[in-house]
């Protein structure tokens, strides 16, 4: 496209006639169909900082691609550049300092087989196929966080490109505002185009997997399971997931799609401690399969990927939770099954431990204090758009209306187009929403970067002298 070569780039760029564009343009989220004008796919910081100079200078709106999973699919836009990162997946480990490099565009499965082949981890996200950069710099929630901390706890250093088109480092000691806002305020603050992450003794073999019961013993599972989680060591990280048992080849076909309530299980710890700490679970009631045992820590990291491939219609409502009430349990227990389709199903994860003992204030991922959320993903085909899709929508909006007075705050990384600027404040809270707009009026003045879950800059004029 004449005028759109950029200077200094050494990557590729794909335009409308390219014959990539379209797989280009495609994110997780098959709802989403937009069209940018070019798509330059980095392979550098280099090659990024040329395209946010190029973007600027022509005033183009610019997105960021790191795994492209955002639900809410902010990683491409209508008529503007993306820049891609999809090139950029590189990871190198450095077992003596126990910390791995990581492009930017790289997504957790690389992470995790590289870390894994050195007996190493970090806290990354469940799904493999999901992108570094954008679920780390919301703040990063996984299996390992009670035992390690979020992704963020585990960053050591970022290299960044700012709106300006520079290449900073930032660290607890370069740029610390910087360092103290990406690791939460989202790409509000540039572009990482590599991480520094600690790394941990994990596996490779843990105790992992999930147990299912019928759909109609959620109430008992989950207060049984309440009990458990209260008491549990840092080293049980669980997940209870609710909706119909995934056709996974695992599982007896006649269970497949039968609604039911699963609580996945994984120890960051010595394999005979795993196998303790689940017994109670494994032992409550009668469940419908149980899958829990010894398992390659990479392997369970990639256990549920075809469970929700690239390309379905997705929709999420998301709220953190007050506590795990019989109220709360009633909501969960009188919706979670409501839906029509059997791809839909709803998520909570268990926070403590580790990630309650980080001070607040210490990063920009502020709800440290929260023991449970809930994510409602409403799914169905593209083909039943017109006809599921509506009632899947309505039923995850019914859902999260009905959850209102247990609600506190959310995770940014878990809002979807519709949610507005008040649930991103609703993710951040007031003080530190006001912290990250005072550090974006330092290095984004003018919000280039603002296609994500957006920090509105303080105006310089509203500064104080
Ligand atoms: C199937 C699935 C499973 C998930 N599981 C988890 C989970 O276990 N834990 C969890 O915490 N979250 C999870 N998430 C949510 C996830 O954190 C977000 O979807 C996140 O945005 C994904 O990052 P990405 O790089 O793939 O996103 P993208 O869609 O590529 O990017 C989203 C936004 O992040 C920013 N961004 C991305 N990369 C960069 C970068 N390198 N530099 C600057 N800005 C960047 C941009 O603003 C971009 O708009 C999951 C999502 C999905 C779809």
């Amino acid at each position: 496209m004449a005028g759109m070569e950029i200077p200094d780039f050494h990557g590729e760029l794909i335009a409308p006639h390219h014959p990539d564009y379209d797989d280009a343009r495609a994110v997780w989220n098959g709802t989403v169909d937009r069209r940018p004008r070019l798509i330059a796919r980095c392979t550098g910081a280099a090659d990024v900082a040329s395209a946010v100079r190029f973007a600027r200078d022509r005033d183009i709106e610019i997105a960021v691609r790191g795994g492209g999973h955002n639900v809410a699919g902010t990683a491409v836009c209508d008529g503007g550049l993306v820049i891609d990162l999809s090139a950029m997946r590189a990871v190198s480990v450095d077992p003596a300092s126990r910390t791995a490099r990581v492009q930017g565009g790289a997504l957790w499965a690389d992470v995790d087989h590289e870390t894994q082949a050195h007996g190493l981890a970090t806290t990354g996200g469940i799904v493999g196929h999901t992108g570094v950069g954008g679920l780390s710099l919301g703040g990063g929630i996984g299996w390992l966080m009670r035992k390690h901390g979020l992704t963020v706890d585990n960053l050591v250093e970022a290299e960044v490109v700012t709106a300006e088109g520079a290449i900073v480092r930032a660290s607890a000691d370069d740029h610390p505002d910087l360092f103290w806002a990406l690791r939460g305020g989202g790409g509000n603050f540039g572009v990482v185009t590599s991480f520094r992450f600690a790394l941990h003794p994990v596996g490779p073999t843990v105790v992992a997997g999930p147990v299912f019961w019928a759909a109609e013993d959620t109430t008992a599972v989950l207060r049984h399971y309440r009990e458990l989680v209260a008491g549990a060591p840092d080293e049980l990280g669980t997940i209870v997931r609710l909706g119909t048992v995934p056709p996974l080849p695992a599982i007896a076909p006649d269970l497949h799609l039968r609604p039911a309530i699963a609580v996945g299980c994984c120890y960051a710890g010595p394999v005979s401690d795993g196998l303790q700490a689940v017994g109670p679970l494994r032992r409550f009631g009668t469940p419908l399969v149980d899958l829990v045992g010894p398992t390659l820590y990479v392997d369970h990291q990639r256990s549920i990927d075809d469970t929700v491939p690239h390309g379905w219609h997705y929709h999420w409502k998301a709220t953190n939770l007050t506590g795990l009430s019989d109220e709360v349990i009633d909501v969960v227990a009188t919706h979670a099954y409501r839906a029509r389709s059997p791809r839909s199903y709803s998520a909570m994860f268990h926070f403590g431990g580790a990630v309650a003992r980080v001070p607040r204030d210490a990063t920009a991922y502020p709800d440290r204090d929260v023991a449970h959320n809930i994510i409602i993903d409403a799914v169905w085909l593209p083909p039943e758009h017109r006809t599921v899709g509506r009632s899947e929508t309505a039923w995850a909006r019914e859902f999260l209306q009905a959850l209102a007075p247990h609600r506190a705050g959310v995770y940014v990384n878990f809002l979807d187009a519709d949610d507005d600027s008040a649930r991103v404040r609703e993710a951040y809270g007031d003080g530190t929403y006001e912290r990250l707009a005072t550090v974006k009026a330092g290095y984004d003045p003018d919000n280039v970067f603002h296609h994500n879950k957006n920090i509105q800059p303080h105006a310089i004029s509203d500064e104080p002298g």
